[in-house]
């Protein structure tokens, strides 16, 4: 028997895949339309069949979503039906009326990804001349429109000594901003560009110093909720109070432009669709018993090699199961968790290292400060390609 359970608490809609940048670390490599996107008329169905579930809220994005013609009727219908909504842009497409519109619809969030300070550089990781200016002006005028802007910075090798920078032109304008880490599963990003570990737990250092050095209201920063576990030293990095595994098919799931259902659209890997939305409505897709069993299922897979013995292991169960995919290829083993990686870096050394590091975090050293590790964001620690 099929039993009801709570919708997803937020559905992310990849309303279209195509776009007019070329973002280096774009995951599903976006560009020209999948084939057999959903036509208006299906588009507004799901809105409804999303309703139907349960489902609390929608994020729009692509591709990029602006360039779906019917973006207005979608994101009318999400908030004619109740449920909330939020649109991630890259700021580089301006329909005429669409701040009018947006304000109009209170949504939660608009988000704009902007992935450098210097314009040259974010151009060039967006792969499109202008990109930077024509984002910050998109952000400009969303500001003067009322709307609650967010930034979303995705962070790889190239853009790392960026973050300082960055947070220097957020602060203090009223922006939210989103820290995430890049993956790898595009087609336009080399595996050579990703964090290492320690860079990965850097970014971590950097946002949990930017909330304890800046109030809220100055500089309103949290990083993504799949950035870091359990550490034992940074307490303040996401959103979530306490970690309790990948959400992907439990509080949140993913659609893709042709229909397609997974459980996180950064889960980008065919195995993992659980149905199409053509083919049966997505509550049929939600509440089939075994679907998305790699969360759903606690007894379901072992932890692999980076998260056997691990004490927070039947919580956690192996942390993103995105990251886990990407670098090792199987579920259950991300090697990205702070936890991990101070276990490693830091008690098996000399005792009272954890407590030297907390001191280079505190607001009196300005939240930019990070002893060993601060030549990351000064940009001396490494030079990256093609710099
Ligand atoms: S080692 Fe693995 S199971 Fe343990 S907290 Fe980290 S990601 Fe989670
Ligand atoms: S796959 Fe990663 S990004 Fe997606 S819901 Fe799970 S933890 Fe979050």
């Amino acid at each position: 028997m099929t039993t009801t359970r709570p919708g997803p608490a937020c559905a992310v809609w990849e309303l279209t895949l195509a776009c007019n940048l070329k973002c280096l670390h774009c995951g599903s490599t976006a560009g020209g339309r999948r084939e057999a996107e959903l036509s208006p008329a299906e588009a507004l169905a799901l809105c409804g069949d999303l309703k139907a579930a349960g489902c609390g809220g929608v994020a729009l994005m692509g591709g990029e979503p602006l360039l779906r013609k019917d973006f207005p009727a979608i994101a009318s219908k999400v908030r004619e039906l109740g449920m909330e909504l939020s649109v991630i842009t890259n700021g580089t497409v301006r329909p005429e009326g669409i701040f009018e519109l947006l304000k109009s619809l209170s949504p939660r969030a608009v988000a704009v990804s902007l992935d450098a300070a210097d314009p040259a550089l974010h151009d060039r990781i967006r792969g499109l001349p202008g990109a930077f200016a024509k984002a910050s002006s998109f952000i400009e005028a969303a500001l003067k429109a009322g709307l609650p802007v967010s930034v979303i910075t995705t962070v790889h090798k190239l853009n790392i000594a960026e973050l300082p920078k960055l947070r220097d032109i957020i602060k203090g304008r009223g922006i939210a901003w989103q820290v995430q880490t890049a993956g790898a599963e595009g087609g336009r990003f080399t595996r050579d560009l990703l964090l290492d570990q320690e860079e990965f737990y850097s970014v971590g250092m950097f946002v949990e110093s930017c909330r304890r050095g800046y109030s809220p209201e100055e500089l309103p920063v949290i990083g993504a909720h799949d950035l870091g576990y359990h550490s034992l030293l940074l307490k303040n990095v996401s959103l979530y109070e306490k970690w309790e595994g990948c959400q992907a098919g439990l509080s949140v799931a993913g659609i893709r432009s042709d229909g397609g259902v997974l459980g996180c659209l950064a889960v980008n890997d065919d195995r993992f669709i659980e149905g199409n939305v053509r083919r049966e409505p997505f509550s049929s897709i939600w509440n089939r018993p075994g679907a998305f069993s790699y969360t759903r299922d606690r007894s379901a897979g072992e932890p692999g090699e980076n998260c056997a013995g691990c004490g927070h292991s039947e919580s956690c169960r192996g942390g993103c199961s995105e990251m886990s995919l990407m670098k090792t290829g199987r579920l259950h083993n991300d090697p990205y968790c702070f936890r991990a990686i101070e276990d490693r870096l830091f008690f098996k050394g000399p005792g009272g290292r954890i407590r030297k590091l907390g001191a280079s975090l505190s607001p009196a050293r300005g939240g930019g400060s990070f002893g060993g590790l601060g030549g990351i964001f000064s940009g001396r620690r490494r030079k990256t390609g093609g710099d």
